[in-house]
């Protein structure tokens, strides 16, 4: 094929012959000769408005849709008009370009249809031909016009919240953090700013406006943070909520995995390596609840196929590996204090699913004082920690939280840092993750059939 036709977009691009050449990347390119249409408009002086003059031209290549595997691009000739009574001069207009690009209207509306169905840019520079800077710069103006307005502010939510959850994240050079506010019900990120004090949190009040703050009833955080305190402090009607994900976070990463460490010294101590190193890597046993250990293994018996087999690429069936709750009840026994921590484990998974505070309150003291009873001074920081914030813990059993909505936002920071939009701009990143926010999943099940390492 040697003669492309162009749409009626471009009706002011004409008389043109296509060339193919070769791009320096190796790929073909029809290259199209053609004309710019002159408009009267172009030689009248925007200041004095007499007729001007043409004082220069210069030769114009704008990137168009590709046809198959081919690149194109328009070649033509521009004018540039010199007005001889005031000294104004400008290049004729070229209707059909795209703004701040040297590519056409085309190529863009296409370039972010691809966007806006969930490709990586990757996978939309390879389709367009584009380059990932161009690519990414079309993207991060689309998410602009789709989330803030005139690029300065975010929009506002779309919807009341009742529960709002507040988190922080750590950012790529891992000591600057972010916060973000979410609705609970919708996940919908509601803001993102840089920095993890209080300030966030008045910005975000100002941003949304108290009457929109009167319509919210609770919000869900961490213990270790101010946020509370702000909200407090400006709103005092909303109720503060401790939910599950993070009780369970702190629990994980400074109870469980700190007791296992100093298990881990005294046994070495004792001189019992073999005790020490089944200790090791048993986290994750530890850490996932009986239940879902309980399960696994009664699919291990029925042979639960975990990869089909293949005998054209002589592949070997996998299934599920029993013994999970043997070896879990192993460790159990060899340590009396990883008991306690498997059954405070479960007293707080019972407890969160409780509906009235009194029953709540009661399950909680009730881990407080299993706690104490070890005399482990991790448990007992924990039983301060419950302690210090023991209303907005009950207040779970009124607020009907789920711990999914920040669990899902905290694994979409993952997915997109994993796909490199993290790194090095920031305003890039956070519209990413509020655009991801919004979708029901950042992957696309249609796009990733594409492949990503083209
Ligand atoms: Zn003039």
């Amino acid at each position: 094929m040697n003669y492309i036709t162009l749409p009626s977009s471009l009706e002011d691009f004409h008389n043109y012959k296509t060339e193919i050449v070769t791009t320096a990347s190796n790929r073909e390119l029809y290259l199209l000769h053609g004309q710019l249409k002159g408009n009267e408009k172009d030689s009248l002086c925007p200041n004095c408005g007499r007729k001007m003059h043409i004082h220069d031209r210069c030769e114009a290549t704008l990137r168009h849709l590709c046809f198959g595997d081919k690149l194109s691009c328009l070649r033509f000739t521009k004018l540039r008009y010199y007005c001889p009574h005031c000294g104004h001069s400008h290049m004729q207009e070229v209707p059909f370009q795209a703004k701040g690009h040297r590519i056409n209207c085309e190529l863009l509306n296409y370039t972010r249809d691809l966007l806006a169905y969930g490709l990586t840019n990757k996978q939309v520079a390879y389709l367009t031909g584009l380059g990932r800077n161009t690519v990414k710069d079309i993207d991060l103006q689309r998410l602009k016009d789709k989330y803030t307005v005139d690029g300065e502010r975010l929009i506002q939510p779309e919807r009341q919240a009742r529960y709002l959850g507040i988190d922080e994240f750590k950012l790529h050079d891992g000591h600057k953090y972010a916060v973000i506010i979410i609705d609970m019900v919708t996940g919908h990120i509601l803001w993102l700013a840089h920095g993890k004090k209080k300030v966030s949190v008045y910005s975000f009040i100002e941003h949304v406006g108290e009457d929109w703050m009167d319509g919210v009833e609770a919000v869900a955080c961490d213990m270790n943070s101010d946020f509370q305190e702000a909200f407090e402090d400006r709103c005092p009607h909303i109720q503060t909520v401790f939910d599950y994900f993070h009780i369970v976070k702190n629990f994980n990463d400074k109870v469980v995995g700190q007791i296992r460490k100093d298990e881990q010294r005294r046994l070495i101590a004792e001189g019992d390596e073999k005790a020490a190193k089944s200790l090791k890597g048993s986290r994750y046993i530890l850490t996932s609840s009986k239940q879902t250990l309980a399960r696994k293994d009664p699919e291990a018996e029925d042979g639960k196929i975990l990869s089909k087999g293949s005998s054209l690429f002589s592949k070997e069936q996998v299934v599920r590996k029993d013994g999970h709750l043997a070896r879990y009840e192993d460790l159990i026994r060899q340590n009396k204090l990883l008991f306690t921590l498997d059954l405070i484990k479960e007293k707080l998974c019972e407890a969160y699913k409780m509906t009235d505070e009194p029953s709540m309150a009661d399950a909680i003291t009730e881990i407080m004082d299993m706690c104490m009873a070890t005399g482990n001074k991790h448990l007992l920081w924990f039983s301060r920690l419950l302690d210090n914030h023991f209303e907005g813990i009950i207040a779970h059993a009124t607020y009907d939280i789920s711990a999914g909505k920040i669990e899902g936002i905290n694994h979409k920071i993952k997915t997109l840092r994993r796909q490199g939009y993290g790194y090095p701009d920031d305003d890039y990143f956070f519209l990413k993750l509020f655009d991801a926010s919004r979708k029901g999943y950042v992957r696309n099940p249609v796009a990733e059939k594409i492949p990503q390492d083209l």
